[in-house]
């Protein structure tokens, strides 16, 4: 058995009953806080809970409505705010990926239980004071640059803060100052690995050996390629700025799926249909509850994306439940001639097969009345200069691929490396063109 590095030993281990003592507690404490928010003050007085004594237990939880992206849309911009500006120290805001973003405000203990909790997740993938940490996510209102900023230096990792972009200068740093881990989107590590060669640098100039990556939705397959390819360890990290952003849920060591940190978050996975809640292991939509929020507290936050929790436990010891990789969001579901295709799907399919490079890209159209689904990907160069029939052997190969995961046919186009557009954050990954009505 590897040796497991903690954190916080007592709490990432302790007993069921333990965690949900403390989350009920802190639940208590978390409600008093909504009701002084103008977001959650009538919410929860409809549904009879006008003080934190109303919450007897856990299952109380469930009379609470739900919260969606639009309600901190239209609480705007301070209607879920429960302290005066004076405790505010920060504002960070959503990426916007889904439409106007969302803010949220920090008070002093709001940044210092997330930077706690980044702490511990980082220490849970192994890293340690000796790491040099290269953090390429973007620095700002974005909270994937400043949370791990924080976390990383509590725990001692030397961190450099270069942000996102410049893809030049990332590889030349990472050489100059043999970065061991980074924090980084995987569309942009495999960016960056590609462009190596032409930086005339090998692996073995490079001393990685971790990456944090997170903030998009990604395949078991391409985790693999970019270990594969980096010759790394790579761990899932999941968060979103309604709820802190970055730490809510993190790989350890086992790199078997994310343990949610359920001191600080209440995690439950419901039916997006019926808002039924489902028993472990089944696949859902996860709602959040964050417990330790003083600020903007934010009760049963609907994430709009899908995965399940593990049942059982984790080889590391950790009690805290682990969440499945997410497996696509609620909003970005393509409806092609009628039939249901999630991204993920493609992407599972494409990124397991060798000759395909570091990028692709869905479109989408319209033929006349039909819509018409594009999967375009770059191939490695050598595969790119070969003969016309290999080439069409490896499209037909990839449209048998993909028609056995998505049921239709998609057309496959091959591009030459560095055709695409490349990301530096977040990857825009599907390009829908059939006009709105
Ligand atoms: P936005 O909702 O505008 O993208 P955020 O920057 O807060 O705003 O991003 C949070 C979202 O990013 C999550 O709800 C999720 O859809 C996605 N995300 C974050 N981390 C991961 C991850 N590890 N795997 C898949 N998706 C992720
Ligand atoms: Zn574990």
């Amino acid at each position: 058995m590897m040796d497991i590095p903690f954190w916080s030993r007592e709490i990432e281990t302790a007993e069921r009953s333990r965690i949900e003592q403390i989350q009920l507690e802190r639940l208590r404490d978390t409600i008093g806080w909504a009701l002084k928010t103008n977001l959650y003050r009538r919410r929860l007085t409809q549904v009879g809970i006008g003080s934190p004594d109303d919450v007897k237990s856990l299952a109380d939880l469930r009379r609470i409505p739900f919260t969606t992206k639009d309600d901190l849309r239209v609480s705007f911009p301070k209607g879920h705010l429960a302290v005066g500006m004076t405790d505010v120290i920060r504002v960070h805001s959503s990426s916007g990926t889904t439409g106007i973003p969302t803010v949220i405000y920090y008070a002093r203990q709001d940044l210092d239980n997330w930077t706690d909790l980044l702490a511990r997740s980082i220490v849970a993938t192994g890293a340690t004071s000796s790491d040099i940490f290269q953090n390429m996510m973007t620095y700002g209102l974005f909270t994937g640059g400043l949370g791990l900023h924080y976390g990383a230096e509590r725990v001692g990792l030397t961190v450099i803060p270069i942000g996102g972009g410049n893809t030049k200068r990332q590889i030349q740093v990472m050489k100059d100052f043999q970065t061991t881990v980074v924090h980084v989107t995987p569309s942009y590590l495999l960016h960056i690995h590609s462009k190596l060669g032409e930086e005339g640098i090998e692996l073995k100039d490079l001393a990685l050996r971790k990456a944090f990556i997170g903030a998009e939705p990604h395949s078991e397959n391409t985790r693999r390629k970019l270990q594969d390819l980096m010759r790394i360890d790579a761990y899932n990290s999941y968060g979103l700025s309604e709820l802190n952003g970055p730490g809510v849920a993190f790989e350890c060591v086992c790199k078997k799926d994310m343990h949610v940190w359920e001191d600080a978050f209440i995690v439950e996975i419901i039916d997006p249909q019926t808002g039924e809640v489902l028993p472990d292991g089944q696949e859902g939509e996860v709602v959040l509850t964050n417990v330790v929020r003083r600020a903007t507290p934010i009760l049963r936050y609907r994430t709009r994306d899908l995965a399940f929790l593990h049942p059982q436990g984790c080889d590391c010891g950790r009690t805290h439940r682990r969440l499945s990789r997410i497996l696509g969001r609620t909003d970005d579901m393509l409806i092609i001639n009628g039939v249901n295709v999630f991204p993920s799907q493609i992407e599972e399919k494409i990124m397991k097969i060798p000759e395909v490079a570091t990028n692709y890209q869905i479109h989408v159209d319209k033929k006349g009345a039909l819509d018409r689904l594009t999967v375009k990907v770059e191939i490695y160069p050598k595969l790119f200069l070969g003969e016309v029939s290999k080439l069409e052997a490896l499209k037909h190969r990839i449209v048998e691929e993909l028609k056995a995961s998505i049921t239709i046919s998609p057309g496959v186009e091959l591009h030459e490396p560095g055709s695409l557009p490349v990301y530096e954050g977040k990857a825009k990954r599907v390009v829908d063109e059939r006009p709105k009505d």
